[in-house]
């Protein structure tokens, strides 16, 4: 089992940061989750440009370019047989800026997910710098803790202003009939998937809505439909969030999730 530190094949082990580290104590860092399937990255070049564009937005200067890293994603997939895996990228800032590539099993979840849809607990609290996905994820952490001891599967963020933005790994969206509610790119992180959830949502001709979603809204029942979205999970359907109830079948979620599916390997 391998990794790459700064380009050079190391042994997975070997992945490793100094707790003495300034960078390290604080979270500077970016970071990216990859999708391999059969040694095919999905999506690389948004990965890359998202990582890019987040190590500039929290002004982490480094010497990588998007043309090395995604040279050392392949030397990696190569140098391990990665066939299918989820490959973490971690650029972290400083004197010495580090680059880590390591691969970790395939986040796979059950057909009945799907079917059934999961459960989301609501938790308050607002990401740092919302539209990057960097480091220092205490409140992604604690956020998912906490709703994973109510049995869920997902914590929703609501912000200051009552606003559901997204998950702590996810974005999230609500159906009112054929309109699609999502908060725009300047509230959230702006998703690989999301963006691929929206453009099969117009090509499956529904109405799109980029205002945020609030929560007295989500729970006096104006919503038909809620799911969240994310590399690993495409379209995910909830079945409740906190004491709300959404039935199956989740049709227009599923419709989405396969056509964010089929279009993976392009
Ligand atoms: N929002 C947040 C806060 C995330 O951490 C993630 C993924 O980790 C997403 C949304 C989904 O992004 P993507 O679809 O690019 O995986």
């Amino acid at each position: 089992m391998y990794a790459s530190r700064n380009g050079v094949i190391i042994p997975k082990e070997e992945a490793v940061v100094p707790i003495t580290s300034r960078e390290v104590q604080s979270g500077f860092y970016v970071y990216e989750s990859l999708r391999v399937l059969g040694g095919f990255v999905t999506r690389i070049n948004d990965h890359l440009d998202r990582l890019l564009a987040s190590a500039k937005g929290i002004h982490l200067t480094h010497p990588f370019t998007k043309e090395s890293i995604h040279r050392w994603v392949d030397e990696l997939i190569e140098a391990d047989h990665i066939g299918d895996a989820t490959v973490r990228i971690t650029l972290y800032g400083g004197a010495d800026p580090v680059l880590f590539i390591v691969p970790v099993e395939l986040l796979r979840y059950p057909d009945s997910y799907y079917r059934d849809g999961v459960k989301a607990v609501t938790f308050e609290g607002e990401r740092l710098f919302p539209t990057h996905k960097s480091g220092s994820l205490l409140l992604n952490y604690v956020a998912l803790e906490e709703a994973k001891r109510f049995g869920g599967f997902e914590a929703l963020l609501v912000d200051r202003n009552g606003r559901v933005l997204e998950g702590t790994r996810s974005n999230f969206f609500a159906f009112s009939n054929n309109t699609l509610h999502t908060a725009d790119e300047d509230l959230v992180l702006g998703g690989i998937t999301r963006s691929e959830v929206l453009r099969s949502a117009r090509e499956l001709g529904f109405t799109i809505d980029l205002n945020p979603i609030y929560l007295e809204d989500l729970l006096t029942g104006r919503y038909t439909e809620a799911f969240i979205s994310a590399t690993s999970m495409a379209a995910m359907p909830l079945h409740t969030i906190d004491d709300l109830r959404f039935s199956a079948p989740f049709e227009r979620t599923r419709a989405l999730h396969d056509c964010v599916r089929a279009r993976q390997w392009q």
